[in-house]
């Protein structure tokens, strides 16, 4: 299908389509506008993102709907207030010809009274995240009873989200001869069997290509100490001087620290994760957008579906849990015809998932060397430089000048530039004066002690427990799957076992509650082993049992210092974010 025309879209919505200058569909788009229009089957869609699936789902189904009538006709759920809002803006503009047709979104974090107020102007079409929705229901505030079509956009990050009970609770509320349409990147146990309940024999749809962008996307990887993160991190962000980012971790409590840490030394940067208020979001998003932030620091939930289009990198700070995952984050950047990189730090014990994913993302990942302070130095000046040479002169400055000269008589040219050069970058050189080649570092003191947090937990041999029986429980657990464990001791009646410390505060609260066998599991830090490694010697935890009233206060990202990013990430050279031109 190479035209909207071909697809039989009504011609107010072709009129909408070629103002925003969408000239022809995308594979989804091709598969599923034709589908929709045509049958009335259930329709299940693989697609990832990127690949153009809110017109493919809301382009029919604009087109199937009756703007007389006075009933919701149809509803879209979709994982986050950020997604929600971004279909409602697209929807907008998709009935901009159609005036009687009205959308609107619906989602937690604003006054639901106002919400309520807007549902009385009788709109056509509901975006709404599950949570709202449900609750609207339950207010009898929102009926969809009449309800044609019912779309679940990001179907299997819903159910990641935990969104699975107001799922089940708003398919009920629905209409048995609607028809659902479902869009996924994946199919976990739990969505199939909500299209088996739900669905009525579906058809089955797959976007052709993978992501519209992969093709302009180069993968590389970096490996270093988990300790010297951070600092690679750094040396990514400076080596790339007009960076505009998102850096992925697995938790929120990652995604807060990196972000705290960058913008502690200056950069651009800021987080996006679950904790933070509606309003700090929207605060974050939109500086992103007008690309005041540089990095955003971000789990995958929380940017998942976001729509910025000219990504210069994704950073993988920590691989996701699922290969998934990363075909998701990478297709973040790369697109509208631009290149992108995807980055990823790992640790040695990451190297086997990379050849894992080349497998799944069938390409190639390249091993990328850590820039040295030295490499980054001569970027960042190169780059200044340039933005030096490159600057207009104003002629205000005439008048100035022969006192200017005055004062700088005495310098010869070579001076000159050696002072320019000086105050504008001894910062930087300062910084990587000394600076380790994180390639080649020793690692002989890297031994454990230090390095590794332990934990003691009350079961142990006598209940069946091994050290495969730990690294199970660890893996059962979301948070801490694929976690590095460093030694295991399993005595009769408890065992300790070890986790690099930089993940020391996520072990407790993800095993709040958790149970080997039938047994509650209770577990506290416990003191280093004593380096003589005499088994006999066992240490008793630490004091600091852990509370069940939520150990975990400082994670709240409510005590936020706004106003702290640095300015200047739009290229101009404040001196005070750092940036430099050159790709990586
Ligand atoms: P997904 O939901 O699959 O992640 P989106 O629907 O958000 O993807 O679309 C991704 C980007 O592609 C958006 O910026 C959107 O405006 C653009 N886009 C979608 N369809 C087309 C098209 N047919 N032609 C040009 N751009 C498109
Ligand atoms: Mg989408």
């Amino acid at each position: 299908m190479q035209t909207f025309v071909e697809t039989g879209l009504k011609p107010e919505i072709l009129q909408a389509l070629e103002s925003i200058g969408f000239e022809k569909p995308t594979p989804i788009q091709a598969k599923a506008i034709p589908h929709l229009i045509n049958s009335d089957k259930d329709l299940l869609a693989y697609a990832q993102t990127g690949t153009g699936k809110t017109a493919a789902f809301s382009l029919p189904l604009i087109h199937g709907i009756d703007e007389k009538s006075d009933d919701i006709n149809a509803i879209i759920l979709c994982p986050t207030r950020e997604l929600c809002l971004q279909i409602e803006r697209d929807i907008q503009t998709f009935i901009k010809y159609i005036p009687a047709l009205k959308a609107m979104a619906v989602y937690g974090g604003e006054s639901i009274d106002r919400q309520i107020k807007g549902l009385r102007s009788k709109p056509n079409i509901i975006v709404g995240t599950p949570g709202r929705v449900c609750d609207l229901i339950r207010r009898k505030r929102l009926q969809l009873g009449n309800i044609n079509y019912l779309v679940l956009d990001e179907a299997d990050e819903m159910l990641t989200m935990g969104f699975k009970d107001e799922l089940d609770q708003i398919l009920s509320a629905c209409p048995s001869e609607r028809q659902t349409l479902c869009f996924s990147a994946t199919m976990p146990r739990e969505l199939l069997r909500i299209a088996n309940e739900y669905m009525d024999s579906p058809d089955e749809i797959t976007a052709g290509q993978r992501n519209v962008s992969a093709e302009n996307v180069k993968h590389v990887y970096l490996v270093a100490d988990r300790s010297d993160k951070y600092e690679v991190l750094k040396r990514v962000a400076d080596i790339n001087p007009n960076i505009y980012a998102i850096v992925f971790c697995r938790t929120r409590m990652g995604t807060k620290e990196v972000a705290d840490r960058l913008m502690a030394d200056k950069y651009a940067a800021d987080a996006l994760h679950g904790d933070l208020s509606q309003a700090q979001r929207d605060y974050v998003m939109n500086k992103f957008r007008k690309k005041q932030i540089q990095i955003l620091v971000a789990t995958d939930v929380a940017a998942r579906g976001i729509d910025v289009n000219d990504l210069t990198h994704v950073i993988n700070y920590e691989l996701p849990d699922q290969l998934e995952a990363y075909i998701h984050r990478s297709g973040r950047t790369g697109r509208a015809g631009k290149e992108g990189m995807a980055v990823s730090l790992i640790t040695r014990r990451d190297l086997s998932r990379i050849s894992q994913l080349e497998r799944k993302i069938g390409k190639k990942i390249s091993k990328k060397k850590i820039p040295t302070g030295q490499e980054i130095c001569q970027r960042q000046l190169f780059s200044m430089v340039d933005k030096f040479v490159a600057t207009d002169v104003n002629d205000d400055i005439n008048e100035y000048l022969p006192m200017i000269e005055e004062k700088m008589e005495a310098l010869s040219k070579e001076e000159l530039i050696k002072k320019f050069v000086s105050s504008e970058f001894n910062r930087f050189l300062s910084y990587y004066k000394n600076s380790q080649d994180l390639n080649t570092k020793d690692r002989s003191k890297k031994t454990r002690g230090g390095k590794y947090s332990r934990f003691h937990i009350n079961v142990g041999k006598k209940q069946g427990l091994d050290p495969k029986g730990i690294i199970g429980i660890l893996n059962d657990t979301r948070n801490l799957r694929n976690i590095e464990v460093g030694q295991i001791d399993i005595m009769n009646n408890f065992s300790f076992f070890e986790v690099p410390n930089d993940r020391e505060q996520d072990v407790i609260p993800a095993l709040d509650g958790a149970r080997y066998k039938s047994q509650q599991i209770e577990i506290e830090l416990a003191k280093p082993k004593p380096s003589s490694s005499s088994s006999s010697n066992y240490d008793r935890p630490r004091k600091a049992r852990f509370n069940k009233s939520k150990s975990g206060g400082g994670s709240g990202g409510s005590s936020r210092g706004r106003g702290r990013f640095s300015k200047g990430a739009s290229g101009k050279s404040s001196g005070k974010s750092r940036s430099s031109r050159f790709s990586y």
